[in-house]
């Protein structure tokens, strides 16, 4: 048979395949293994959105096509929910695109602007995603390491400026996976001046915008001044409502942008399913969100004070995060992350995510996904004290 296009030949192997090797080795021998390491909601999505979507299923006039530009009652949903929640108008037509999943739309948008030769600046440790696509459309990922001294948040200035230049897309993720970082509007103001120097288009990920704690509400990116003209924002459903395998979410902001997405798209897909969209409604539009999503963020937040309390118990110099459903954390002195992550498996059964998965910037990092029930991550916690100490 003819070899696969370089292009996939240049995609990173699996990058977990040698964990899971491993963690598949110990269930064989017996053991109970805990599985920290992929960020999936373990709770069902709410019953009102699955009764919404039997529904909708059963109605013949959603067993055709789609519109191509997406749902028009989806689209004034994402437009209702963001005048609501963040105080931005959006117009549902021009400024709103229904995407296949917001990783879909995160891969697609390279091929929008990037040619071969132009660079993205990509966040590192980062959503594997941004680089992939970058690289898939032709383009170079420079990386902006993402410190803990800036809180884990890009040195614009630390960009050259012939890079700067050169770059079409900036991608940025508040609040932050892996880190858990959050940023606020002066730090977006910062970017959308940055990126307005330049001609840069900010890409936006804000998967993890409802889940955040104590009395913090992430700002959407579109607050900022200037956002709407600047670049896009995208949104996903997955992680807010528990449906990541609807696949489901948004691109909003930039009507420019929004446009060429759209043209890009319905060159390449034929949309969602319209009883998927019309769940996509109920989940944005119907009264029980606020205190579906409260309960949400209390179970996480939950989970956040039993994992850092027990890594502050054994030493760990750490801050809860504010946001998302992570714990990121560094691996005691001696270990790489990737080192580190096999150790604990080894001696514990609990499986976390090498930071290096996540970039070069990630080494020395392990994170922890905050996706199982709470006595299992006490559990999780427990074998870990009785194992490794930080110092
Ligand atoms: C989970 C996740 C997404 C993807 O969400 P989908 O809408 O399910 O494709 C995007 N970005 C980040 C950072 C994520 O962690």
């Amino acid at each position: 048979m003819k070899q696969s296009a370089d292009r996939v030949q240049m995609l990173p192997r699996y990058l977990f395949a040698e964990i899971d090797k491993k963690v598949r080795e110990a269930q064989e021998k017996g053991v109970d293994v805990i599985k920290l390491g992929i960020g999936d909601p373990d709770s069902p999505t709410p019953g009102y959105i699955v009764k919404r979507m039997q529904e909708e299923v059963a109605s013949p006039r959603n067993h055709c096509y789609p519109p191509d530009e997406g749902l028009k009652e989806f689209k004034e949903a994402v437009a209702g929910y963001y005048k609501w929640r963040h105080g931005v108008e959006l117009d549902p037509h021009k400024e709103v695109l229904p995407l296949i999943g917001s990783k879909e739309g995160i891969a697609h948008i390279s091929f929008c602007f990037t040619n071969p030769g132009d660079v993205n600046l990509v966040p590192d440790p980062g959503y594997p995603v941004y680089g992939i696509g970058t690289m898939l459309a032709g383009g170079a990922a420079w990386r902006m390491p993402l410190l803990k001294e800036n809180g884990f948040r890009p040195d614009f200035s630390s960009v050259p400026a012939e890079t700067a230049h050169r770059a079409k897309l900036m991608f940025l993720n508040y609040p932050n996976n892996p880190t858990g970082a959050a940023a606020g509007r002066d730090f977006f103001e910062e970017a959308v001046d940055f990126a307005r120097e330049y001609g840069i288009i900010i890409c936006h990920d804000a998967a993890y915008s409802e889940l955040a704690f104590d009395d913090y509400r992430p700002l959407s990116f579109l607050e900022a001044d200037g956002a709407v003209h600047t670049g896009i924002e995208f949104g996903s459903l997955s992680k807010t409502f528990n449906m990541t395998g609807w696949r489901i979410g948004y691109a909003v902001g930039s009507s420019e942008v929004v446009e060429t997405l759209y043209r890009l798209k319905t060159n390449l897909d034929s949309g969602l399913f319209k009883a998927v969209q019309y769940a996509g409604v109920e989940a944005l539009t119907n009264p029980l969100m606020e205190s579906f999503v409260g309960d949400l963020r209390r179970m996480y937040q939950r989970r956040r004070d039993v994992v850092v309390g027990a890594l502050r118990e054994m030493g760990w110099p750490i801050e809860p995060p504010r946001a998302t459903f992570y714990v990121w954390a560094p691996v005691p002195e001696g270990f790489t992350s990737g080192q580190f992550v096999t150790h604990l498996l080894e001696k514990t059964g609990v499986v976390v995510t090498p930071g290096r998965g996540f970039g070069e910037y990630g080494e020395g990092y392990f994170r922890i996904a905050l996706t199982v029930d709470e006595s299992r991550l006490a559990e999780a916690m427990e074998r870990i004290k009785g194992a490794v100490q930080y110092y």
